[in-house]
């Protein structure tokens, strides 16, 4: 299958050469000529199996087919127009073609400059990003150059509306972009006030890592008769990524574990995700003094200062990014050889977000959890959500005292009885079997080439594991 076959016009074409692409992902196989048709999508796959250009190349082809004529005069070209003849100009309402929502700032921006690469050949497409944390004069700039594509998170989104300077009378497109963690971040009345303010006859596109519960509500109620595309892929199983849990029995075990992951020669760039704003500060920080060049990345961080250090990130400069979970979705930098959780993710789902950090652009990676004992019903819950056991491994020097989930009696206080309703499904792999279940390692595929120092592949912790019992069912 080729990018020719989906029906692209050829500036599009000539653009996806020139970005080094050559085929079409399986969502892009199926999303682009949906989309070219006018099609509305409700689209659930992987991180990084390229949902940007899935929504954004039919959409370009479909925006650079309209009239040039019927563009009219800028906003910009109509203030100079007034100006010239002596009037005071008076601001006039930005009329976008198409509204891109994004959770986060940094998805918002790479959806932008994303767009930006797709279009370099045509000329009067015009992308920008609206965000929150931008300088207000600054966005009217881009406003008043009347883009035809709107990227934005919707907080900001709605006090331009509000106060007039966004008109989405003339909007053909909508896509909603990770709709799910929109809704976890609460957008959603927010969601459904930028969508009333859009035409009834407007196509729209939502992309989420699941069509299920509240985003398939809301997903059914803004699309018409959609086309439901769900790519279950290799990558969605994240086969090339290697995960790893590693138990730890205290910070201090935590830290010189992660120091010594760190120090892998297979590590070229990781990404290490904390709980909170500040442990990303302190052991940013700790890690530049142990010698790492080390960058935080957090939502307390201006703009500014979240751009310079993606920028760094992306050019090498910073080897470790310790970022928490709003941070970590628009990251895509496919140096990152390594992600850490050095701090378990509250939702399953981030697991998957965070994970997806590494093994982008088809190269492999390695995700590794630092697990305290009390931490054993979290790891189950991610396994439970991602339908893979991880497997637990030891490193020589670092064995932590205790290797196995606790009993029933110290469960964490975050779970709850029904979080398991149904129990096990055919072909999933019994959890609490006492003794005898098969071994862990090997689950998601080979660890060949993480074999760093230490790695004892055929530690005996391994086959502890299958036989602890949560005692829950
Ligand atoms: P998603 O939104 O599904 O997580 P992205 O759209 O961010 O994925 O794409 C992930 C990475 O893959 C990006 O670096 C993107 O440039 C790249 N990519 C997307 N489509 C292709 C393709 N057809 N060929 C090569 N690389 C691609
Ligand atoms: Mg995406």
């Amino acid at each position: 299958m080729t990018f020719e076959a989906l029906g692209l016009n050829t500036s599009i074409l000539k653009a996806l050469t020139d970005a080094g692409y050559t085929a079409p992902t399986p969502v892009q196989q199926q999303a682009v000529p949906a989309a070219i048709a006018g099609k509305d999508l409700l689209v659930s796959s992987q991180t990084g199996s390229g949902k940007t250009a899935a929504f954004m190349l039919p959409s370009l082809h479909r925006l650079a087919s309209i009239e040039p004529a019927a563009a009219g005069k800028t906003p910009n070209q109509e203030m100079q127009a007034a100006r010239a003849r002596g009037e005071r100009p008076r601001f006039k309402a930005a009329q976008p073609k198409m509204l891109v929502l994004t959770p986060t700032r940094e998805l918002a921006l790479q959806v932008t400059t994303n767009t930006d690469k797709y279009s370099v050949n045509l000329r009067r497409i015009k992308a920008v990003s609206i965000l929150g944390g931008m300088p207000y004069p600054k966005q009217m700039q881009l406003l008043a150059k009347n883009p035809e594509i709107l990227v934005a998170t919707p907080g900001r989104l709605i006090d331009h509306m509000e106060s007039g300077k966004i008109d989405f009378s003339q909007l053909e497109i909508l896509v909603l972009d990770e709709a799910d963690r929109m809704l976890d971040m609460g957008f959603i009345d927010d969601i459904e006030k930028i969508v009333a303010a859009t035409p009834e006859g407007r196509q729209t596109m939502l992309f989420s890592a699941t069509l299920d519960g509240v985003v398939g509500n809301m997903a059914r109620r803004i699309t018409k008769d959609p086309q439901i595309i769900q790519i279950m892929s290799a990558a969605n199983k994240h086969e090339n990524i290697t995960q790893r849990v590693h138990f730890v029995d205290d910070l201090s075990h935590k830290n010189r574990l992660l120091d010594h992951l760190l120090r892998d020669e297979t590590m070229a760039q990781a990404v290490v995700f904390t709980a909170t704003k500040r442990d990303a500060d302190t052991i940013a920080d700790r890690l530049n003094i142990a010698g790492f060049s080390a960058a935080a990345l957090h939502g307390d961080m201006h703009q500014g200062a979240r751009n310079r250090t993606l920028d760094s990130l992306r050019r090498g400069q910073v080897k470790v990014l310790v970022a928490t979970d709003v941070a970590a979705r628009g990251i895509d930098v496919p140096t990152i050889t390594h992600v850490f959780n050095y701090d378990l993710p509250k939702f399953p789902e981030d697991y998957v977000h965070r994970i997806g950090r590494t093994g982008r652009a088809g190269r492999n990676g390695l995700a590794i959890s630092l697990v305290n004992h009390a931490e054993g019903m979290h790891v189950k819950r991610i396994e439970r959500f991602t339908k893979q056991m991880i497997p637990v491994n030891v490193i020589e020097g670092f064995e932590p005292k205790k290797t196995s989930f606790p009993p029933r009696s110290s469960r964490p206080g975050g779970w709850k009885p029904g979080d398991n309703r149904g129990g096990n499904k055919p072909g999933q792999r019994s959890f609490s079997k006492p003794g005898g279940a098969p071994r862990r390692d090997g689950v998601t595929g080979s660890n060949e080439g993480y074999k760093g120092p230490g790695f004892k592949a055929n530690n005996p912790y391994n086959s502890d594991r299958p036989r602890r019992s949560y005692g829950d069912r």
